[in-house]
């Protein structure tokens, strides 16, 4: 089974990127099922790669590998995993299950395993939390080798069980129905405790967004525990409360956590019992805390009408563009929610502002701050520019996986 490039679109498999796309595609012989492995060649027959066929995705095809003496089979599998596996051991203690124990250094026993075309895997993500896997299937590709792949994963780890989570919208668009449920193992508890920098979260990997909790902020949340002594923090965005435990971990004064979801707060307030952190004490050594519902864009504009003001606010926003079409609006988003967060900010405060959307690159972001700022009639500077973790790799071929962008600046 084979896909024909139309003439000229064998350039960007040339270039090592993954993707095919529908428009780029001559023919298709064999009649491939979803999923199927088929080899890639172009216009002229030359071949190029052997990938997943997907018919009903804008994504025709997303190559396993460039290498033509490669058979797609389990141990191909087996090595993907293994490779990624071992790149994770160079920041973590081992991935590999039943040696971790989250005494580990650092004391994080949740990362990502498995980071989909990123790590030659496209579709597959596998996150760890504690002794359980998560694992999305997003593709016709990794539907086609589920079996194989659950398999390998649970040899290689030694996981105690792998739940799936398979409900991610992006399914729809390769014709896969959402699923969720046990995959391999013994039932685990929906809610789990992990340990990220000696910190301890519950993570609801049933019903929590993604997998469960946002791993690639893990470190991004340290450094905030690190600047945030002695300050009036404000989080927007807050999901369960992860920058908000470590910001008061980390000596803030006071802390204000605010989120549309009446779940994710009530989570993020049993996260800061579990760390032992005293709710509701405004004197003292204590962190005062808040936990506030409401949509960001409305509380914000309520507390500039209230003057109030913070040392340090956290925006870390869902995706306001998940692709470049809606990288306008998307703009406006950003824009509207960081001019107004540096008017709450006081003069030498600091602005930790993220956007994870894919349509908007760093250099685009980091403009939309500036204007922000220029809006706001306040001077900053940028000190750090922060990204996803090393378990959240980017390969040198798909820039796309590089969707983190944060930026720490400090108010004139
Ligand atoms: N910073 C968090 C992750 C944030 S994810 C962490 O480190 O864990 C984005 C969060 O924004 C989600 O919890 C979602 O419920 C919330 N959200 C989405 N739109 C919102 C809005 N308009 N106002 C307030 N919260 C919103």
């Amino acid at each position: 089974m084979n896909i024909i490039l139309k003439p000229g679109r064998e350039k960007s498999l040339l270039r090592r990127h993954p993707w095919v796309f529908s428009g780029a595609v001559a023919q298709v012989n064999g009649n491939p099922a979803p999923g199927a492995t088929v080899d890639v060649r172009a216009a002229d027959g030359q071949w190029l790669a052997r990938a997943a066929y997907s018919p009903t995705s804008q994504i025709r095809a997303r190559v396993w590998t460039f290498d033509p003496d490669e058979a797609v089979d389990a141990d191909f599998f087996r090595r993907r995993i293994s490779a990624a596996l071992s790149l994770r051991t160079i920041f973590f203690p081992s991935p590999h299950f039943p040696q971790a124990n989250g005494r580990a250094e650092g004391g994080t026993d949740a990362f990502r395993l498995v980071h989909a075309e990123s790590d030659g895997l496209p579709g597959l993500v596998v996150d760890r939390y504690g002794q359980v896997l998560v694992l999305q299937s997003l593709t016709a590709g990794c539907e086609f080798w589920r079996d194989t792949l659950a398999d390998l994963l649970l040899e290689l780890t030694g996981a105690a069980a792998i739940y799936e989570r398979s409900d991610a919208d992006v399914r729809e668009l390769e014709g896969l129905l959402p699923r969720t449920g046990l995959l391999r193992g013994a039932k685990p508890e929906s809610r789990i405790t992990i340990n990220e920098y000696g910190l301890k979260f519950h993570v609801n990997i049933e019903t929590g967004h993604k997998t469960g909790f946002y791993l690639d902020q893990r470190a991004n949340r340290h450094k905030v525990g690190q600047l945030a002594a002695g300050r009036d923090v404000l989080n927007c965005f807050c999901y369960t409360g992860g920058f908000s435990v470590h910001a008061a971990l980390g000596g803030a004064k006071s802390v204000l956590s605010v989120d549309t979801s009446a779940d994710a707060l009530a989570l993020g307030q049993e996260n800061t019992a579990l760390n032992g952190i005293r709710a509701d004490v405004s004197t003292g050594s204590t962190t005062a805390f808040e936990w506030l519902e409401a949509d960001v864009f409305t509380a914000l504009r309520k507390f500039r009408d209230q003057n109030r003001a913070w040392d340090l606010i956290i925006l870390d926003p869902p995706k306001f563009a998940p692709t470049a079409v809606q990288a306008e609006k998307a703009a406006r988003g950003y824009k509207d929610i960081n001019r107004l967060a540096f008017k709450l900010l006081r003069p030498g405060g600091m602005l930790v502002t993220f956007s994870c959307s894919g349509g908007i690159d760093a250099a685009l972001f980091q403009k939309i701050v500036a204007s922000a700022a220029l809006d706001a009639g306040v001077d900053a500077q940028i000190v750090e520019t922060l990204t996803q973790g090393p378990d959240h790799p980017i390969s040198v071929h798909f820039p796309e996986g590089a969707y983190l962008k944060g930026l720490v600046c400090v108010k004139g």
